[in-house]
């Protein structure tokens, strides 16, 4: 097959664990090269964010990138990409040319809206499908975020009409489903297909960092307030009145370097509650860390910590459980799916630090409990969520929308039949 992904935002070149860069390139890009490894033709279209991009690079045969002018040659927060989706979907038209794909796949609704426009050029009959992925939906930020919520207006009415006017949308978990049947969607054409996590990449054996202090807590993400790193910095001093004072809370994530604290205003935030709590020297902002480190810091956790106020699917407690570690997390949207409570690592209820200090001081107290949660995590992980098996459960839902759509064209009224 023929296939071109769509990612406005989010590169799969990208660098890690800035405000707009996260789960969805790693999906991207681990997608793309996986159903390239099965055979199929991938292009990954992204907007031009740096004017030293190349207009093409190639990852790997059958795999490129392609980075298309729309809007200025530098990073624009996402929340104000809609007015250069027009442009985004001339250029991708403009690169199909002729040779239309057999099916676009859109990542977030922008992309979706790009994608149905550069999809429709050709006229009704060469109308290429589109299958999207919304990875978040606007309705959820809201609830959450209410007023910080600086998604454009128009949203809230394209979102949801882009869930109508595509072929088929894979869901990331089953949550998902429900909020897009509340958005009127016809939810005979939802898919489910989680996202995965490289399993050469985190694995249970293998090196791992030094840590300074008997105990660490790993946070991994994009530093965002939605993330609820701060309900953790809270948990902090419950922990050391149930006895855990030599604790580390390390924190990946977030613009910069070393020196995140200083220049990135949501490790700002999280520094200045660390100090008022008096936990300051417990809480370590590393900044962003590339990939390739990742694994050795996941290993060297007891525990990674996961607690957004919500989470469309969460790759991080994946990557955890593939390294063997048990995870925290707050029993949300697809947290639910992926970590099992008492199983593979502990659920506790959204933006609750007691219970969060609670789940922590368990599982720092028995090392047999860690130890039996991280091995089931790592199984659950190997035999669930290798992108081998994502890729092929994705091809099952591009299949099937090729095929409705050949079924719809038979049903066509031929021109000038007597009907
Ligand atoms: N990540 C990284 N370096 C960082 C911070 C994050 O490589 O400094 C990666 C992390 O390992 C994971 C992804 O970014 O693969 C975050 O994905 P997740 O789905 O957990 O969160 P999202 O960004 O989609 O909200």
């Amino acid at each position: 097959m023929r296939i071109s992904m769509v990612s406005e935002h989010a590169s799969p070149l990208a660098a890690l664990g800035g405000v707009d860069a996260g789960g969805q390139n790693v999906h991207v890009a681990a997608l793309s090269s996986a159903l390239t490894r099965r055979g199929h033709h991938v292009t990954v279209y992204t907007r031009r964010d740096a004017a030293s991009l190349p207009p093409r690079v190639n990852i790997m045969p059958r795999l490129e990138v392609v980075h298309i002018d729309a809007g200025p040659a530098r990073h624009v927060p996402k929340d104000d990409l809609l007015p250069f989706m027009g442009s985004f979907a001339d250029g991708i038209a403009r690169d199909w040319g002729d040779r239309r794909p057999d099916l676009v796949h859109a990542h977030f609704w922008m992309s979706g809206v790009a994608a149905l426009d550069a999809a429709r050029r050709g006229g009704a009959a060469q109308r290429v499908p589109v299958v999207q992925t919304f990875h978040a939906l606007g309705t959820v930020k809201r609830r959450h975020q209410g007023a910080e919520d600086t998604s454009p207006q128009e949203r809230q009415w394209l979102e949801p009409s882009v869930g109508r006017a595509v072929d088929r949308i894979i869901a990331t978990c089953s949550d998902e489903v429900f909020e897009l049947k509340a958005l009127g969607i016809d939810t005979s054409k939802v898919s489910i297909a989680p996202c995965g996590v490289d399993l050469r990449l985190f694995a249970a054996s293998g090196g791992s960092e030094a840590r300074p202090r008997t105990h660490r807590i790993l946070s991994v993400g994009r530093l965002v307030p939605r993330k609820g790193v701060d309900l953790v910095i809270r948990a902090l001093p419950l922990l050391r009145e149930a006895g855990f004072e030599d604790v580390e809370l390390l924190i990946v994530g977030g613009g910069g370097d070393a020196d995140v604290a200083g220049t990135d205003p949501e490790a700002r935030r999280l520094a200045q509650l660390a100090e008022e709590l008096g936990v300051r020297n417990q809480v370590n902002l590393r900044g962003q860390v590339p990939r390739e480190a990742m694994p050795g810091i996941l290993r060297s956790a007891d525990v990674v910590v996961c607690t957004p106020w919500y989470e469309p699917f969460g790759i991080v407690p994946l990557e955890a459980m593939a390294s063997g570690v048990p995870v925290v997390a707050a029993a949300v949207g697809g947290l639910t799916d992926t970590v099992v409570d008492r199983r593979t690592g502990l659920h506790v209820p959204p933006r609750d630090p007691a219970a969060i200090a609670e789940s922590l001081g368990e599982l720092l107290g028995d090392d047999g409990l860690r130890a039996e949660l991280g091995r089931a995590g790592e199984r659950r992980a190997r035999s669930r969520y290798s992108w081998d098996r994502i890729a092929a459960e994705t091809e099952k839902s591009y299949q099937q929308t090729l095929a409705v759509r050949a079924a719809s064209r038979r049903l066509e009224p031929v021109e000038g039949a007597v009907l």
